[in-house]
Formats: structure tokens, C-alpha cells, sequence
């Protein structure tokens, strides 16, 4: 063994070694730590036993084994005097190149240094006293590469023989060789464990086969999909094809044949098969073939992927289908919006016109195509019964857009492009389905010509007109008449033989005063279609009128023993009156209609309340009953002409179905507004407000 070494020898003279080995020890303990090493490959055995031995022999204060990681050596095992073997839990770290071991592992010859004292090769661990006084150090080689250091420690100088030097190079060979090993063993099994995780995890089935279609590889994932009786891996594919039922729990049907799809592969194709897994409830998947190269890139397998693609294919039906439904639902409309009588006209929130239907074309005079993008009230200049423009303030677009709430029913005249004069009766409709989302809003705009009914109307109304002014001369003389005979001035008649007469006279003055009123009604209505609804406004305080009303009408419901009272609501002291506009007239003739039907529809002794409040803008009356009340379905059609509810109380009452349009329509021309709370046998309450006057 050559003896090199670079050594300062110190001035001292170091202490002699310890160490004679006998060429038979020599042998002995060369054969155990190569036995050890090669029967083991678990560096956390093999390193402590290295050093074990290492520590009989030498008797040392410490000894290390490191291994060269890029550009630091690391300590993997150690023992000191004061330590049992095994791995120190604080192993240091050395940069290569520095200390006794760093220089080691980059020359690969051993070092030593025969007193640390004032030895500046002795490289001290920052922060640690140290208790080494002589070292020597011997790299481990791989084929001529360090890939280690062994090292042993004395807390006393020491001098190192070449015997000591020798011995432990000769136990630096099988080190070497065991930390080789067992960092090939190690990295193999990374590799295989990182293999398996992969092929575990993977979702997808995996299969490797030769391209007789004999599987040679099949992951978990692909023997779940296939459900896989018998293990299929290294038997022929056509003796498994022969006996499906053995290999697999269900019934295989593919959409290839296994040759096609071999002979494709061969040529280097990736063919996609599909497999039906006839398992309760039955699965698809979908196997993609590709083919398996050797290092010269000829064909010699198929890598196999597999998939389940039963909800896919599944969800893929299901929107076939939707499309489809959807489809025909969609033509349908389009059917009914072509051919519907009704005009359609479809804008965007900003009442450009989108659509229209031919009937839209036909009343409008306008194409589609001259119809589009242009703003609904330019195409359809609508007017109302007195020939006010209704696209004034606020189109009807621009309102539905605002309140995002629906105009039912509107009649509008309309003069078309061709100059005709269409009555429309007129519906506006934000689209529903999006109103969360104001931009992208639609309005359906859906108009019938209803003129032939208008004239219809016209030709009614101005028939009542005549009828009722016709009906007025006679009816003004026989109730002068009656008067007149009633208060004595033709005669006695309260004398024995006219006595008699007299509830036949009552009768008729009674009738002829109801006759009087229809035609007041009637006259009322004529005059409100006509447009001819005149309202002569003063100011007034509200809350008089009622009074006034209130108690003119005592008497009336006291002939069905009611209770009519007039209630005031808690206001502050210093609260204004309810100071309105309003012709005084025709409020007096709404709250005598509302009391007259709170008289009429509440069975004797009943309770009529009356009020009168006021909030910021408007100043509101209330008519409540305790009488019969109304279904809450037929509520809405209340104010309608000539509505009568059903029932026997209602039938015995006299009435004509006019007071309640005549009370809606004198209200709306105050600009304001009237609405009913009603149930059945508990009562009603009418109310109806006026705006409060501003100056
Ligand atoms: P009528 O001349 O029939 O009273 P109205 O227009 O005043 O006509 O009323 C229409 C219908 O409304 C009445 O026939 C009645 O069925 C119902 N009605 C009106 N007021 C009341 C009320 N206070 N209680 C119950 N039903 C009422």
C-alpha cells in the first residue's frame, strides 16, 4: 500500500499507535464487512456495522462515514466514545474542498493530520468545541470517483502508521461499494414506487400488449373497468376471445374488430374502440390504441387507454334530445308567431323594434325590414280617446322598462304609414324569464285592431246617449207630476176615497227616481266614452265633502238599521286639511255611490266606516262594510261597465253595474286612483285618492 500523504509533521512527537493486526485478522475483518455489505442493502444497517468495526479496530475518540453529494460532503453515519452507532440526529455537512474530509474528496487520496493543535488544514465545525486532536481521513472510490469519506477521530495526537491507513482504504473499498448499491437500490425503488402510484392513481385504464393482442401489462384502473374475473395478463388474446365469460363478469361487445385494430395499430395509427360492459347498469368505455416503438421506432405493441365514457355518451344523448325538444318548441312558436292575428312586436329595452310578426307588417304598413331597429313609437304613433299622444312623457316601453310591470289592457288609435285609423286594443309585457337582469330586458308589444268592436261600441253608446236624453223630457214630466200630486196642490189626497191611492203614487214616485238615476248613469257613461267628461276644479278641503256626504246619507242607512260613521283618523294638531282640486260635484256623486252600494250589499244592521287620510302626496277616503264582500277572483273586474256580482242577496238589490264605473272614471280623471279590499261575508273596503293640491 503506497503511503501518500501531505502531512506537516508537527513539532510534538504524537503518541503511538495502538493497532497491530495480524495478516489473519487483516483477512478476518475484511471478509465480515464485505459479507455484511453484500448480504445487506439498507444503508441504515450496513453503515453502522462499517463503523462498528471501524471502532473495534481503530479504538478511536470518533468515526464517520460521508458521502459526496455535488459540491458538499455529507455525514450518513458517525459513533464518538460518547455515542452508540447508528446516525447522529445532528449529522454536519462539508463543503467539498474544505476540512480534512472536503480535501479528501477532492483529491481522492487520504489525509491525515497527526495533531489538530495550530494545524490550519483542521478545519473546526463553527460553534462546537473540539475535542479532535488527530484525524485521518480515506476517500471511497467508484471506479476511480470519490463518492465518500471515512474518517476516524482521536481526542489525543496521534500517529498514524501505514498499517492504520492501509486497513482502513481496505475497509473504504466494500463502503464504497455498499453506499453504490444501495443509492442504485434506493433510486430503483423510487422509481418503481413512483411507477406504481402512477399507475394506481391513474383514473383511466392502462394496458400494454403485444400485438398479437396478448396483454403483457394491465393497471387496476383497467381491470375495475372491464371487471376482470381471471387475470388476463400473458394469455392469447383469441383464447380469451374464445372464452369471454371466464375472464370477464360481463358480457364485451366492441365496435371493432381485435385484427382491424391490430393491423391499424401495426401501421401506426391510434384507433378509438368502443366497448359496451353489460353490467347492471350497463357502461361504456372507450379504448384508445396507440402504438408501442422499440429504440429503432418499429411497431412491437399497443399501449391500451381506457376510459368510462357511459355519463358522457350519456349527457351527449340528453342534449341531442334537449336540442331537438327545443327544436321543434321553437318552431312551433315561430309557427304561432307568424300566423297569430294578434300584431307582435318584440324590442330591446331601449324600444328598438327586433321582430314583428306579418300581422305587426299588416297593421303597421311596414315591412319587417323597414321595421327594424327603429323605435316602437315612431312606427306606431299611438293616441289616446281625446287625441292625446301616448309616447308623451314616457312611452309605454319606456314605462314597462321602469316598472318592469306589465299594461295589460290599453286601447290607443293608431294612424298607420297608409294613413288608416286603426283602433288597437294593446298589451306591453317586459320579457319575464330575464328581469333580474335589466340589460338584457325585452318588451313583447302584442296589438289587436280592434275598431270593428270600437265601432260596435260607438254605435251602442250613442244609442244609450240618445235613449237616455229621449228618456229625460218624460221622465222630468211625470216625476213633475207626481210631485205635484204628492204635495196636495192637484187635491186632497189624503180624503177617504183617494186615500188608496196613495202607495200606488209612492210607488210610481219611487220607480220614476230610480228610472231617473239609470239614466243619470247612463247619460254619466256616454259622457265619459265620449270623451266629453268635463271637470270643473276648485279647491276644497276633502274631509268637508265627506262630512257632508256622511251625513246626508244617515238617514238612508238608517232604513236598514246600519251604523254610518265617520271616522277620524289620529293626525297631529298641527296637520293641514287634505286640501284638494277637485269638482265637487262628482266627488260627492263617488261617495254616494260607494256609501249607496256599503247600504246595499251589507245586510240590516251592519256597520259602515268612513275615512279620511292624508300622506305626503295624496289625500285617501275609505268606504268599509261589514256586508256580504266579493270573491277575491272577480275583485279585478269590479270597476268594469255593467259588472254584477252573482248571488241572491245581489240579485234582490237593485243596481245597474255602472256605479263603480262611473266612480273609477271620475277619479282617473282627478288623476287619481281606486282599489278594493274585499272577503267574503266579512265585508269591503273601497278606497280612492286624489292628489293633494300643490299651491
Ligand atoms: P250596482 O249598480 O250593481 O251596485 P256597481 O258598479 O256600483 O253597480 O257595483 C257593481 C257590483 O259590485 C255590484 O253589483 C255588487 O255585486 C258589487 N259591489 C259593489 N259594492 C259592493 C260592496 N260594498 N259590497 C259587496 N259588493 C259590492
Amino acid at each position: 500500500m503506497v503511503r501518500v500523504s501531505t502531512l506537516k509533521q508537527n513539532t510534538k512527537t504524537p503518541a503511538r499507535s495502538r493497532l497491530t493486526l495480524s495478516p489473519q485478522d487483516r483477512l478476518d475483518f475484511f471478509y465480515k464487512v464485505t459479507n455484511t455489505i453484500s448480504s445487506e442493502i439498507d444503508l441504515d444497517r450496513t453503515l453502522p456495522v462499517i463503523i462498528e468495526e471501524v471502532f473495534k479496530t481503530f479504538k478511536p475518540r470518533g468515526a464517520s462515514l460521508m458521502v459526496v453529494e455535488g459540491s458538499h460532503v455529507r455525514v450518513v453515519a458517525g459513533r464518538s466514545v460518547t455515542q452508540t452507532p447508528g446516525k447522529p440526529s445532528d449529522l454536519p455537512v462539508f463543503k467539498v474542498g474544505d476540512g480534512v474530509a472536503g480535501r479528501v474528496a477532492v483529491t481522492g487520496n487520504p489525509e491525515w493530520i497527526e495533531d489538530t493543535l495550530d494545524d490550519p488544514r483542521f478545519q473546526k465545525i463553527p460553534g462546537k468545541v473540539s475535542k479532535i486532536r488527530a484525524i485521518l481521513a480515506v476517500p471511497l472510490k467508484v471506479k476511480g470517483r470519490v463518492t465518500g469519506v471515512i474518517n476516524v477521530t482521536y481526542s489525543e495526537p496521534h500517529h498514524f502508521t501505514d498499517e492504520e491507513i492501509g486497513i482502513l482504504q481496505i475497509i473504504a473499498i466494500p463502503a464504497a461499494f455498499a453506499i453504490q448499491n444501495a443509492t442504485l437500490f434506493q433510486h430503483i425503488e423510487d422509481e418503481k414506487s413512483k411507477l406504481e402510484l402512477i399507475q394506481t392513481s391513474m383514473q383511466g385504464g392502462l394496458t400494454v400488449s403485444k400485438l398479437d393482442g396478448t396483454i403483457l401489462f394491465m393497471n387496476d384502473a383497467a381491470h375495475h373497468l372491464y371487471g376482470i374475473r381471471s387475470d388476463v395478463v400473458g394469455i392469447s388474446a383469441s383464447k380469451i376471445q374464445s372464452n369471454l365469460d371466464r375472464y370477464f363478469n360481463y358480457p364485451l361487445k366492441y365496435d371493432r374488430k381485435n385484427e382491424e385494430v391490430i393491423a391499424e395499430v401495426s401501421a401506426g395509427k391510434t384507433v378509438a374502440v368502443k366497448v359496451g360492459v353489460s353490467s347492471k347498469p350497463p357502461r361504456i368505455i372507450e379504448a384508445l390504441y396507440s402504438p408501442l416503438l422499440n429504440k429503432q421506432r418499429v411497431v412491437v405493441g399497443m399501449i391500451g387507454n381506457h376510459r368510462d365514457i357511459t355519463e358522457l355518451v350519456g349527457q351527449s344523448e340528453q342534449i341531442k334530445t334537449q336540442l331537438i325538444s327545443s327544436e321543434a318548441e321553437r318552431e312551433r312558436w315561430e309557427a304561432i308567431f307568424d300566423n297569430v292575428e294578434e300584431a307582435i312586436v318584440i324590442t330591446n329595452k331601449s324600444c328598438e323594434i327586433l321582430r314583428s310578426n306579418p300581422a305587426a307588417e299588416s297593421l303597421s304598413g311596414l315591412t319587417k325590414k323597414d321595421m327594424l331597429d327603429q323605435e316602437f313609437s315612431s312606427i306606431f304613433n299611438l293616441h289616446n280617446q281625446q287625441g292625446i299622444e301616448l309616447s308623451g312623457d314616457l312611452s309605454l316601453g319606456e314605462l314597462v322598462t321602469k316598472t318592469r310591470e306589465p299594461i295589460e289592457y290599453l286601447e290607443a288609435k293608431l294612424t298607420n304609414a297608409e294613413g288608416r285609423d286603426i283602433w288597437l286594443g294593446l298589451s306591453v309585457s317586459p320579457t319575464l324569464s330575464r328581469q333580474s337582469d335589466r340589460d338584457d330586458m325585452e318588451i313583447i308589444f302584442v296589438m289587436r285592431d280592434v275598431s270593428r268592436l270600437k265601432e260596435i261600441d260607438q254605435a251602442k253608446s250613442d244609442f244609450v246617449s240618445m235613449a237616455s236624453h229621449e228618456l229625460r223630457t218624460p221622465l222630468t214630466v211625470i216625476n213633475g207630476y207626481i210631485s205635484l200630486f204628492m204635495s196636495g196642490d192637484l187635491g186632497n189626497i189624503d180624503s177617504p176615497d183617494m186615500v188608496h191611492f196613495r202607495p200606488v203614487f209612492e210607488q210610481i214616485f219611487k220607480s220614476t227616481a230610480r228610472l231617473n238615476a239609470l239614466v243619470e248613469d247612463l247619460l254619466n257613461v256616454t259622457r265619459i266614452e265620449q270623451g266629453q267628461l268635463s271637470l270643473s276644479l276648485e279647491k276644497m278641503s276633502l274631509d268637508l265633502l265627506v262630512k257632508d256626504v256622511v251625513d246626508e246619507m244617515g238617514a238612508h242607512a238608517k232604513t236598514k238599521n246600519h251604523r254610518l260613521k265617520l271616522e277620524s283618523p289620529v293626525t297631529s294638531f298641527l296637520e293641514l286639511p287634505p286640501i284638494v282640486k277637485a269638482d265637487h260635484p262628482k266627488i260627492k256623486q263617488v261617495m254616494i255611490n260607494l256609501i249607496d252600494n256599503a247600504i246595499k250589499y251589507t245586510k240590516p244592521g251592519g256597520e259602515i266606516t268612513v275615512q279620511v287620510k292624508k300622506d305626503r302626496k295624496e289625500a285617501i277616503v275609505m268606504v268599509r262594510d261589514t256586508g256580504i264582500g266579493m270573491p277575491k277572483q272577480l275583485l279585478p273586474r269590479i270597476f268594469e261597465k255593467f259588472q254584477r256580482l252573482e248571488g241572491s242577496y245581489v240579485k234582490d238589490s237593485v243596481g245597474t253595474g255602472l256605479g263603480l264605473y262611473i266612480v273609477r272614471e271620475l277619479i282617473r280623471a282627478h288623476g287619481g286612483r281606486v282599489w278594493v279590499e274585499s272577503q267574503i261575508d266579512k265585508g269591503s273596503t273601497f278606497y280612492f285618492s286624489l292628489p293633494l293640491s300643490r299651491d
